[in-house]
């Protein structure tokens, strides 16, 4: 199995290795067990749930499944990725920024303990993913900041993490406000009773991925 028999866009491959060239540890030259599963679905459109840990390449995997979905004409906000943390979420930023080099993607993080005025500015100015912690995303969808018309992807990462630090009323309320076609992709390394329900309550027949 390879990143090219994945029928990705050739910018988005071009991202996927050259990334793997700098982060080079271990080369991208591979996809990881969870992308060579995960990937495809994910950019079929498909509600996908992987119960994975850290370390599997999860993020490589949402990623790329959210770089080949996006319409680079339109400078809207078309995915969501939420995370337990600001440190994740800024970690994911520069993943989706690296992979995303070749397609010119414009990606905003949304976190606590940053100035809302600077998020303002960067959102109306326009990107197309944003990734944050549930309180500054809600904020920012409250006060209009972030448009969620166009919101087509919604990630949530670390999902188990995210309802035991409390999340669990804040995702649920950016949900609300979300259009209702969309795909839902939830990444969790446990599935307690919460995770479960939000999988039945969000999401319309998920590919199961277990690694
Ligand atoms: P994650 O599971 O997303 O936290 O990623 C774990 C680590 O694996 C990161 O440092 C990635 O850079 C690395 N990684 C992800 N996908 C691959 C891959 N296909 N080949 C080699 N390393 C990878």
């Amino acid at each position: 199995e390879s990143f090219d028999a994945m029928g990705l866009r050739e910018n988005l491959l071009r991202g996927i290795y050259a990334y793997g060239c700098i982060a080079c540890v271990t080369c991208f030259e591979k996809p990881s067990t969870i992308q060579q599963r995960g990937i495809v679905p994910f950019c079929k459109g498909l509600d996908v749930i992987q119960q994975a840990q850290s370390g599997t390449g999860k993020t490589a995997t949402f990623c790329s499944g959210v770089l080949q979905q996006l319409d680079y004409e339109t400078l809207a906000c078309q995915a969501l990725v939420l995370a337990p943390t600001r440190e994740l979420a800024q970690q994911i930023e520069k993943v989706m920024r690296a992979l995303g080099d070749y397609l010119q993607v414009k990606v905003h993080a949304c976190v606590g303990g940053t100035s809302v005025r600077e998020d303002q500015r960067i959102l109306q100015s326009g990107v197309h993913v944003v990734v944050g912690t549930p309180g500054r995303v809600y904020d920012m969808l409250r006060r209009g900041a972030l448009k969620p018309d166009y919101i087509k992807i919604f990630v949530l990462d670390e999902a188990d993490e995210m309802l035991s630090r409390g999340f669990k009323d804040q995702i649920y309320d950016i949900f609300q406000l979300l259009p209702g076609k969309l795909q839902v992709g939830v990444f969790s390394a446990t599935m307690p009773p919460e995770a479960l329900e939000i999988t039945r309550k969000f999401m319309n027949k998920p590919v199961k991925i277990l690694v």
